[in-house]
């Protein structure tokens, strides 16, 4: 694991590899992952599975979300 993925809070959660993209919101007492896609926007850590998930791509391009039409 990258050094400062390690520093992230919960580093093996999901969110850490989503183009959603959360954001890391530091109280200086907590830190959480806020998402900008769910309807919880804080969802309970470490996500293990998430419907809203979006890869990131490796060119930087903004991810395509499959939908049906
Ligand atoms: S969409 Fe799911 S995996 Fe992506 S940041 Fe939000 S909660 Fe995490």
């Amino acid at each position: 694991m990258k050094p400062e993925v390690q520093m992230l809070p919960f580093p093996d959660s999901l969110c850490h590899r989503c183009a959603a993209p959360p954001r890391v919101i530091d109280t200086g007492s907590s830190r959480f992952i806020f998402c900008p896609l769910r309807a919880d926007k804080y969802p309970r850590q470490p996500v293990r599975e998430c419907a809203e998930y979006l890869p990131q791509r490796p060119d930087g391009t903004p991810p395509v979300r499959d939908r049906d039409p």
